[in-house]
């Protein structure tokens, strides 16, 4: 459904769809996302912002999409607000031209860089995946100040993780939010689950950080992320070598559980007016809410 654009066409003018993606975005504009991430940094959660929009089909939007995070990264820098980036490869001009994608990339990492922020690299679906680790790999060996996704769906992160420990790469695990076969992907969640209990553990050892990584541990997943706090704190673990991350909206009490605890937190906040495909995905990861929100569109 996040693909078809008959729905998505439709979905996008109903009020009660709209309604309900407020939970997951504080609004389509830029300054939404600001205040909404000057609230949680009251709350000492730190923020990630994303545009919503993949796939582009000309080179002039990937250029817009650029110059709108070169922006962003300006305006956050006055605003004096934690808040880092998160782009996608197909909005910066991957399926048009790569070179032009890493040009792109290049230019918002050195942005970063003079604002002393930092940008990650979001993981889509499968056929972008080497392509996306060798944009990672040729903008890390530039700068630092960049970061990539890798999915513990697939079974091949295991192999990226141990290429990229080496490098000092700051990573954010995800389970994977596409749908992937089950000749590259576990198909069963609870495989998934504790592939990214492993792949974190490996992360968060002593040789990953004395080469310098940082972990991202990005779930909703009330089971791992206690799992995982029960490693960090067995294996001394320091703050600086990782962040929880969720979506903005989601779980907000285990969200608030963290902070009480005093473990460092992120929550990453999409805004822009291309929202359904990335709602859709987020409605797929929780079935219970898709009859629900079919019932409506179609009442
Ligand atoms: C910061 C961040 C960045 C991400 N970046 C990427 C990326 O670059 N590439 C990529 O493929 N995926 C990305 N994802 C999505 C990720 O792959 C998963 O699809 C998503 O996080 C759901 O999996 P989960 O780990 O939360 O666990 P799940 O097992 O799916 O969920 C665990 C529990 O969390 C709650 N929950 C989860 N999702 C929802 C929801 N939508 N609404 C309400 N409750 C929910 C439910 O209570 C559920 O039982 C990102 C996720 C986060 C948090």
């Amino acid at each position: 459904m996040s693909t078809n654009p008959w729905l998505r066409e439709r979905a996008m003018r109903t009020a009660f769809v709209r309604r309900s993606v407020s939970t997951f975005m504080p609004g389509e504009r830029l300054e939404d996302a600001m205040a909404a991430a000057a609230e949680q940094q009251r709350r000492g959660v730190g923020t990630i912002f994303t545009k919503l929009g993949e796939n582009l089909t000309r080179v002039e939007e990937a250029e817009e999409v650029t110059r709108h995070y070169l922006d962003v990264l300006d305006k956050v820098k006055s605003a004096g607000l934690r808040a880092q980036i998160s782009v996608k490869p197909t909005q910066l001009g991957l399926d048009l031209d790569k070179a032009l994608c890493f040009d792109n990339l290049q230019r918002i990492v050195d942005r970063a860089a003079e604002r002393e922020n930092f940008v990650w690299v979001d993981m889509e679906s499968s056929p972008y995946v080497d392509l996306t680790l060798d944009l990672f790999r040729r903008t890390r060996a530039r700068s630092p100040r960049v970061g990539i996704a890798l999915q513990a769906y697939l079974y091949r992160t295991a192999a990226d993780v141990e290429s990229l420990i080496p490098l000092g790469a700051a990573i954010r695990l995800v389970k994977g939010a596409y749908l992937e076969p089950p000749s590259i992907a576990y198909p069963k969640k609870a495989d998934v689950d504790e592939n990214f209990y492993t792949l974190a553990c490996r992360l968060l050892s002593a040789e990953a950080r004395q080469a310098g990584g940082l972990l991202h541990i990005a779930t909703h997943d009330p089971r791992l992320v206690d799992r995982l706090a029960a490693f960090i704190d067995q294996h001394n673990v320091p703050s600086a070598a990782y962040e929880y991350a969720m979506l903005y909206g989601i779980q907000r009490a285990l969200q608030q559980r963290l902070v009480q605890a005093g473990r460092p937190l992120r929550v990453l906040i999409a805004y822009g007016e291309y929202w359904f495909p990335w709602y859709m995905r987020r409605l797929a990861e929780r079935p219970a809410n898709v009859w629900f929100v079919i019932k409506n569109i179609f009442a």
